[in-house]
């Protein structure tokens, strides 16, 4: 089931195909503190071979690579067929790298510089539409994802949702029985320009609540104080 490969997090595990040492490095750590399981392969003959022998949950993968390019190291594993979603990063934010990139059989690009944030949210985005190529719902406290349509239910009620409160009632899915900062948030649903001064995270968060929570006598989303919200059934 979906829910249990998605809770089973902590153990995914992520390739990352880069040859600059302290990118490399970056990006690992960044991955670990998320819960990630993180290799690395300085060249792209390296990667090529770690990722047909381990089983990845996605790859990242640099195009100025040693040994081969991340083109070759791409159509090679899709040759071999070899499916894990392949995010690359591309130097130039160039619309003919992306052309090329797609076309390669590559999932996604990301031009570089990027912000951690971003590329920890394509990550997960292409980690869930891989799954959900699998099991296309999840459901949590009587609450369905539809992932194929973006529509949410509790119950059998639809509940209708803009797409930021989709993928902020997504991120609280994910995360059940957790407290989420207004940081962690923010640096999910990353095409939000953050402020901490600002209450935009509250007033999306009011926004979902009023929408899941409004009409049920058990409220899913709760406030703690000082903290961040928390998605859960149980009482605190
Ligand atoms: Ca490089």
């Amino acid at each position: 089931m979906l829910l249990n490969y998605l809770l089973k997090e902590n153990g995914l595990r992520i390739l990352v195909i880069e040859d600059e040492v302290k990118i490399a490095g970056a990006i690992s750590q960044k991955l670990k503190a998320e819960g990630f399981v993180v290799d690395i392969a300085p060249d792209g003959g390296t990667g090529e071979e770690y990722a047909m022998v381990n089983e990845y949950d996605a790859i990242i993968l640099d195009i100025m690579l040693p040994v081969q390019d991340g083109w070759k190291v791409c159509s090679n594993l899709r040759n071999q067929n070899v499916l894990v979603p392949i995010l690359m990063l591309t130097a130039l934010d160039d619309v003919s790298d992306k052309i090329k990139g797609l076309n390669g059989g590559a999932d996604d690009y990301l031009p570089k510089p990027f912000h951690f944030g971003e590329l920890i949210a394509r990550i997960r985005s292409l980690i869930r539409r891989n799954s959900s190529v699998r099991s296309t719902q999840m459901e949590r406290f009587g609450i369905t994802l539809d992932f194929n349509l973006r529509k949410a239910y509790r119950g059998q009620k639809e509940i209708v949702l803009t797409s930021k409160e989709y993928s902020l009632l997504e991120l609280f899915m994910m995360n059940p029985d957790k407290i989420l900062s207004r940081q962690f948030i923010s640096e999910h649903l990353w095409d939000m320009n953050f402020d901490p001064q600002s209450n935009v995270i509250d007033s999306f968060v009011k926004f979902l609540r009023q929408k899941i929570d409004k009409g049920f006598d058990k409220p899913l989303i709760q406030t703690v104080r000082g903290s961040g919200y928390l998605f859960s059934d149980k009482e605190r």
